[in-house]
């Protein structure tokens, strides 16, 4: 259905970008073949890669793509894993990296103004340093890029008490698939002008337009900031913390689960051992507040909720505890490069179900494959990280796909969704497709073809039309 990028498309691309920022030879295509995906199955070499400097220069290589009907793959740090940033039908994969600008800093009004290709830490730390937060917060954020975030709208440590990054963004500038420029939304605390586009396109994971610019919310920095690492040996108590937690309306800023099996693997990377390492769940809570007496109370009430729910320590956490939960991904890719990470989301009640019946499940097939279990419990945000280990190909195909298709359709009767912030990509879009319902589903294929008439925008992503 796609053309191959011809000598004709690489001289249209040079002659609207300049030649240095168009680039086929075969070292940086096989750069750019993956993002975070370690399995060789999924990857896929691009035909060219562009670096465009400008919005207008991005609307000139879509109208490029759209007149040779050649695909377009958007990639910030190629950070996603769900393969949302590989080319899997070949074509032009286009970089934001080059549109790193901080436009605006307001601090009075209390908003950014930065370039889709703005590293996500550089915008929090821009914040911090005048005394403001930008909530979004990735555990990816050193490396990723704020047009990533929007386009997968990223959680991360802190959407249980700020939301994911859709709630942190006023204003995006959109380049249309056929290459329009448009601003949507505004910097406005209501807006009922019309259908929310801004909202429709963040999160669509680059499907239907590449964010180019966003005007993002700073709030206020609370000064005043407590970590509790709270270990238990008893999964099922662990889980029922969470609830705990929310009903006390302590409104934390994170509460992070890990099991033992990450709790170990990680700490083996990071060199940390901390107590309970060895038959230890960990659950860590951030508070926040603008008032000192108020962190003390809110404290004291922690700290007897955790004992309350079967809490074996409770500890003041310091920056080890968040090391060794930020390493998780990198430390099960040290024992297994090919794993599977799954993104489930249920309602937050229903979290401790989830990961108790998930579990033993696992257990009872008695898979060969390990499970790894890590949440941002606060948000009901699973994320099982499956390793191969010592198994052959198919039976990890085999265990796999079981695990799946009773995991999957039993999230779905929680309440659930297969990504609470990964995003589909590649990888889970035959999910996708399978959990669906079907009128959701033909609304989402009949949006795509209504603003992308060609396929031209990342294809083979989210679903196929
Ligand atoms: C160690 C680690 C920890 C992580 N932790 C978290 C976490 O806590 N929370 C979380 O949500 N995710 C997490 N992720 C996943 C990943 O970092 C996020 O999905 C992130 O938002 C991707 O940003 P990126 O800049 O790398 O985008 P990419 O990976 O380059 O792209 C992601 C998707 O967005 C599209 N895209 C990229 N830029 C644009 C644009 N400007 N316009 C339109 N579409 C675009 C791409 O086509 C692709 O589909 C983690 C990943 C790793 C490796």
């Amino acid at each position: 259905m796609y053309n191959k990028v011809t000598e004709e498309v690489i001289v249209a691309l040079e002659t609207a970008l300049g030649k240095e920022h168009v680039k086929y030879d075969a070292e940086v295509l096989e750069k750019y073949k993956t993002d975070e995906e370690t399995d060789a199955h999924y990857h896929h070499l691009p035909e060219v890669v562009v670096w465009p400097g400008s919005t207008a220069e991005v609307a000139e290589v879509m109208k490029i793509a759209n007149k040779f009907l050649v695909p377009v793959t958007p990639r910030s740090a190629g950070t996603s894993v769900s393969c949302g940033a590989i080319a899997v039908c070949g074509g032009i994969v286009l970089l934001l990296e080059r549109l790193d600008k901080i436009i605006e800093f307001n601090e009075e009004a209390m908003y950014m103004v930065v370039e889709a290709g703005a590293r996500t830490s550089v915008i929090q730390e821009l914040a911090s340093e005048k005394g403001l937060l930008y909530a979004g917060d990735p555990c990816s954020s050193d490396s990723c890029l704020i047009g990533g975030n929007i386009a997968t709208n990223a959680g991360g440590n802190k959407a249980v008490r700020y939301g994911t990054t859709r709630d942190q963004v006023y204003k995006i500038e959109v380049v249309t698939p056929q290459g329009e420029v448009v601003e949507l939304g505004g910097r406005l605390k209501k807006n009922s002008t019309g259908y929310c586009l801004e909202q429709l396109i963040m999160g669509s994971e680059g499907t239907l337009g590449i964010i180019t610019k966003a005007t993002l919310k700073l709030l206020p920095l609370a000064p005043h900031k407590l970590d509790i690492l709270a270990i238990f040996t008893d999964l099922n108590k662990a889980v029922t913390l969470v609830p705990n937690l929310i009903k006390a309306g302590l409104n934390p800023t994170s509460v992070e689960f890990m099991d033992n099996n990450f709790v170990r693997a990680s700490s083996d990377y990071c060199e940390l051992k901390l107590p309970h390492y060895d038959d230890g769940c960990y659950i860590i809570v951030t508070v926040e507040t603008f008032n000192e007496d108020e962190l003390e109370e809110k404290m004291g009430e922690l700290d007897e909720i955790c004992t309350e729910s079967g809490a074996v320590e409770v500890l003041e956490a310091d920056d080890r505890v968040w090391r060794i939960r930020r390493n998780c991904l990198e430390a099960t890719r040290a024992i297994s490069l090919i794993g599977a990470t799954d993104d489930l989301v249920v309602p937050v009640d229903q979290i401790a179900n989830c990961i108790n019946h998930l579990t033993a499940v696992a257990e009872e097939k008695n898979y060969k494959f390990k499970l790894f279990t890590l949440a941002h419990a606060g948000d009901g945000n699973l994320h099982f990280q499956i390793l191969k280990g010592e198994m052959t190909d198919e039976e990890w195909e085999n265990q796999v796909n079981e695990f799946h298709s009773i995991a999957y359709p039993y999230v779905y009767s929680l309440g659930g969704r297969l990504s609470g912030e990964h995003g589909i990509g590649a990888k889970k879009l035959p999910a996708m497709e399978k959990y669906t319902n079907a009128v959701e589903l033909k609304i989402m294929k009949d949006i795509k073809k209504a603003l992308d008439p060609n396929n031209i925008l990342n294809p083979g992503k989210v679903f196929n039309v």
